[in-house]
């Protein structure tokens, strides 16, 4: 028998397609083609000699699965390569990660700056959870450089942003706000969801961390949460690392497997939602009941520059706003026959939501029309469906609206 590994060979040479599918395999001694599902809680040892070493860190293996699994690794791996960061750790959910990262960093008497236009959960961390313990928090126009700037204090350790921005699709200078909270001597963490780790590298743009829901395009099949944190060894080892193998938000290997196995058609399945986003963007654009269409890589983008320099491509999101209000995009939301109503992205299948009353229900009008999210707006989660067929049933759902 063939000695299982415990690390797998760098594919970082290779190209992104490549290393989707090859980087962080391990076999076991039967040498397996897939990936092995290893759900096990524990691992036993060849002696009480060999568990002291383990436990040491002078022999290579695992020791418990609250610590790291070898499926959990191979995701890992997998996303470490992708994404170019020297280390990674997988969690049982996006906001498993944000929170992680955040309470990893922070400790009573600091504080963090970040954009006001942010995941909900996010913000009630940032605004809510935070300030608890200690932390306080500015929250600033995140398209404004110079609101970042008047923001830092002496006491300020970390920046925090998405880009882009939901459910407005707004672009924040990544490369220029990592600049200011590198001379604030802060870190700037980045929620990469809406770009995915294919169109955007925000650690190549001078991010210190990144971190990404892997329920929405990741997984990509609707299945499982998972959530991962991308940094430098020296960033996980100083502010990860210990927290999340003492407070355990750690992920199933069940479902690292399944996410394991979502990233190897990553690639494939972005690049139709892409194609769909874009095209449906075009249509919905061209029909009279459209008020205003919002892509990052459409010229009528208010930063389709800056987008452009960013990113790669425009996203698999596009958000719309119906003439008539609230009234009119429920009548579209309801007339959709393919486009099914829901709140999650990054799916397959292509979703739809009303900000106003869904994931911003909680803000009060004023705030969301600070945020520029106002009662006729819907977004738009590509899927992999045929374009055609997306165009056709959004053409007779807005005609309902007129
Ligand atoms: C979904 C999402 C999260 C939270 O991820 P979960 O996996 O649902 O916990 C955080 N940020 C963004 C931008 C998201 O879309």
């Amino acid at each position: 028998m063939t000695k299982p590994l415990t690390s797998a060979p760098s594919t970082r040479e290779l190209r992104p397609a490549t290393r989707l599918v090859h980087a962080g395999t391990l076999r076991s001694q039967y040498a397996e083609t897939s990936e092995a599902l290893f759900l096990t809680q524990g691992f036993v040892y060849e002696s009480a000699e060999q568990a002291e070493a383990r436990f040491k860190g002078e022999d290579a293996g695992f020791i418990y699965s609250r610590f790291s699994n070898p499926t959990v690794a191979m995701f890992e791996q997998r996303m470490a390569e992708l994404e170019g960061a020297e280390a990674a750790r997988a969690t049982a959910s996006g906001m498993a990660a944000v929170t992680a990262t955040l309470i990893g960093q922070l400790k009573a008497g600091d504080h963090i700056v970040a954009a006001k236009a942010l995941f909900g959960s996010c913000r009630y961390v940032i605004e809510e959870l935070l300030p608890r313990f200690g932390v306080s928090s500015t929250l600033v126009d995140g398209t404004d450089l110079g609101q970042w700037r008047a923001a830092v204090r002496p006491e300020t350790k970390v920046f925090f942003l998405e880009s882009p921005t939901n459910p407005t699709l707004e672009i924040l200078d990544i490369a220029a706000i990592a600049g200011i909270a590198k001379s604030a001597g802060a870190t700037l963490v980045v929620d990469n969801v809406f770009a995915t780790p294919l169109l955007q590298s925000p650690l190549a743009l001078g991010a210190d961390c990144v971190v990404y829901s892997a329920t929405k395009h990741i997984d990509g099949q609707g299945r499982c949460l998972a959530g991962v944190i991308l940094a430098s060894e020296k960033f996980i080892n100083d502010h990860i690392h210990t927290y999340l193998r003492q407070t355990g938000p750690s992920i199933s290997p069940f479902n690292a497997w399944v996410m394991l196995k979502g990233l190897e058609t990553l690639e494939l399945r972005v690049e139709r939602q892409i194609a769909n986003a874009a095209k449906v963007a075009d249509a919905l654009a061209a029909h009279k009941a459209i008020e205003r269409v919002i892509y990052p890589f459409r010229d009528d983008h208010p930063q389709a520059e800056l987008a452009r320099r960013q990113m790669k491509a425009g996203g698999t999101l596009v958000t719309f706003e119906v003439k008539g209000g609230k009234e009119a995009a429920f009548k579209v939301a309801n007339a959709l026959k393919i486009t099914r109503i829901s709140n999650n992205l990054g799916d397959t299948k292509s979703l739809l939501t009303h900000p106003s009353t869904t994931t911003h229900q909680r803000f009060e009008e004023d705030a969301r029309l600070g945020m520029g999210i106002r009662q006729g707006m819907l977004r738009f989660s590509a899927g992999i469906e045929s374009a055609d067929d997306l165009i056709a049933d959004f053409e007779q759902a807005l005609d309902k609206a007129l």
